[in-house]
């Protein structure tokens, strides 16, 4: 058995799916030339329909938009001019076929890569890609793809990049495992938002499991069990099926308030990466949305920054499939591990502590200005909250909002028709913010608390490191303390403050929480019925009790032992 850490509760049993790329090991050879021309157009034919099979099937899950990167590399696949200079190449230096395709695609990309224009720079991620499909054809090298899955699997792999779990198809990938990330990783996240089990941080994965070995994913128990006996089968479909069941009990309170026993009433909102994510908002009772990510959108853009006629599209559909109920949607947050296609960011040390979010934002006003244009045009459907992400200080959260004012006015002026109750608030993720947060909320009409990066930037624990994930500590005292400084000083100037980490679905959590005044908890849709029960039987005022208790103790552990004692976990 194989541990790790439960990122997204479940239990799957199926076939292993290792989503590994093949390493090549490209050496020059003497070679007959007519021979390896006739490898040379047999591996060109099969990398030529590999790309249309991919594309068939990938056409039932992607959009016209997403789908013309394939026509982008059937047409380099297609392309004379290339296979002819690798033609001329074999002919002319009597090489290996494979030998030279690498040589012929390595010059073709230092030119591209060299030149001015974005566009042309992006195409040679182009010739790489398919480059590197012919070269595994040319060697009988299979390269793995998630888009053409057509039975029930398990994927398993080092980790998950956003657009990997993007492509994941749920009606055959039953779930995932992968070696690196922790909790708050993005695949973790991803995996919640598409409610598929995942064991995350799990060492030894990748070498313990065969393709097409069946195993056990234990994701209420962060376990994995390779080659299960019948027994073994028998039990976990047993435990699937009372997982089920008590999911479907919890629906009964989908349409009840979130209200402590002694009346406090507090909101359980989503997250959500995407509009189609609303449906499971809307399933799962959600009385809102407490964040929009909107860099998925900007992600999932194969060639250039969302326009603002798409962009405006996509929030117009969540806001009006909510209903007037809370929107929170969050400014572009690229940078970090979240990266462009179409975009190269510079090379930084510690891209976590470099130019992220609002201060990529600050720095690229034009395509800042294009996202608030787009929300701004959509409040009118519904009722918007506005947020910026890492906000460090004050001077930011101030030149970002003028920023909003001026497209506002812009809008205004071309009589266009907006919403009459925007609000503008502050996501609190840099303890800089935390500590200063009774300052910051003069200007923010709410702030909502990222734990995910605030307990990463307290601990400097990098989120996506396992061997560090143990100083993941939501429930040390040192968070709860920043924690209640933001309530605290949101309520001083009359703001209200949620919390969209995921720290906000964390059933020990939650008490503490609710004890020290969050007026809205964002969390997984999977997850908000979950924490309902719990909350509507609690008092708020024993909470607070508890609350006051915790902040005063040393350790994450004993504030574990205070939540379990007094909720009878
Ligand atoms: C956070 O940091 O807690 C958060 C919600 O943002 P993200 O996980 O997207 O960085
Ligand atoms: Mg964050």
């Amino acid at each position: 058995m194989l541990k790790g850490i439960a990122a997204s509760q479940g239990i799957a049993i199926a076939k292993v799916y290792k989503l590994e790329q093949p390493v090549l090991d490209i050496q020059k050879k003497e070679a007959n030339a007519d021979e390896e021309l006739a490898k040379l157009d047999a591996a060109f034919k099969k990398t030529v329909a590999d790309i249309e099979k991919i594309k068939t099937v990938a056409s039932k899950s992607l959009k016209e938009e997403e789908l013309a990167i394939f026509d982008a590399h059937l047409m380099m696949a297609n392309d004379p001019e290339f296979r002819g200079m690798i033609e001329e190449e074999i002919k002319n230096s009597n090489v290996n076929a494979e030998y030279a395709a690498n040589t012929v695609s390595a010059n073709m990309v230092a030119m591209f890569e060299a030149m001015d224009d974005e566009y042309m720079r992006g195409r040679a991620a182009d010739i790489k890609d398919v480059t590197f499909r012919l070269m595994c054809n040319l060697t009988g090298k299979e390269i793995p793809n998630l888009a053409t899955l057509d039975e029930p699997v398990i994927v398993v792999a080092k980790d998950l990049t956003p657009s990997d779990t993007g492509s994941l198809n749920k009606e055959f990938a039953k779930g995932f495992a992968t070696e690196m990330g922790g909790r708050t990783s993005h695949s973790a996240i991803m995996a919640r938002s598409l409610e598929i089990p995942a064991v995350v941080g799990c060492k030894g994965i990748l070498d313990g499991v065969k393709n097409g070995e069946m195993i056990v994913l234990d994701a209420i128990n962060g376990e994995v069990i390779v080659n299960p006996s019948n027994e073994e089968i028998a039990t976990y479909e047993k435990k699937a099926e009372e997982y089920a069941a008590e999911k479907a009990a919890l629906k009964a309170m989908k349409d009840q308030p979130s209200v402590s026993t002694d009346g406090h009433k507090v909101l359980l909102v989503g997250n959500i990466g995407s509009p189609a994510d609303v449906d499971g908002v809307l399933e799962n009772g959600g009385e809102g949305v407490g964040l929009f990510r909107s860099e998925f959108l900007y992600m999932k853009s194969e060639d250039d920054f969302p326009n603002e006629d798409t962009q405006f599209a996509a929030y117009k559909e969540v806001l009006e499939r909510m209903e007037g109920k809370p929107v929170v949607i969050r400014t572009l947050d690229i940078g970090g591990d979240k990266k462009l296609n179409y975009y190269t960011f510079p090379e930084e040390m510690n891209p976590f502590l470099g130019v992220r979010a609002i201060r990529f934002c600050l720095m690229r006003k034009d395509i800042f200005k294009t996202q608030l244009r787009a929300l701004i045009r959509a409040s009118a459907y519904g009722h918007l909250c506005i947020m910026f992400p890492m906000i460090a200080t004050v001077a930011e959260f101030k030149e970002a909002k003028a920023c909003y004012e001026e497209a506002k006015a812009e809008l205004v002026a071309e009589g266009v028709k907006i919403g009459d109750k925007i609000e503008v608030g502050c996501m609190i993720e840099i303890p800089a913010a935390a500590v200063l947060a009774d300052q910051l909320a003069k200007y923010a009409d709410f702030f909502s608390i990222g734990t995910n990066d605030l307990i990463q930037y307290s601990m400097a624990a990098d989120r996506m490191s396992e061997p560090v994930s143990y100083l993941y500590q939501p429930l040390n005292p040192s968070i709860l303390r920043l924690v209640k400084m933001t309530i605290d000083g949101a309520h001083k100037n009359g703001k209200w403050c949620g919390m969209c980490g995921e720290m906000a679905g964390d059933e020990l959590a939650a008490p503490v929480l609710l004890g020290l005044g969050l007026d809205e908890f964002s969390m997984s849709a999977t997850s908000i019925l979950r924490a309902r029960k719990m909350i509507n039987g609690l008092s708020y005022e024993e909470m607070q009790g508890l609350a006051a208790k915790a902040v005063e103790l040393d350790t994450c552990d004993e504030v574990t032992e205070l939540v379990k004692s007094a909720v009878g976990k």
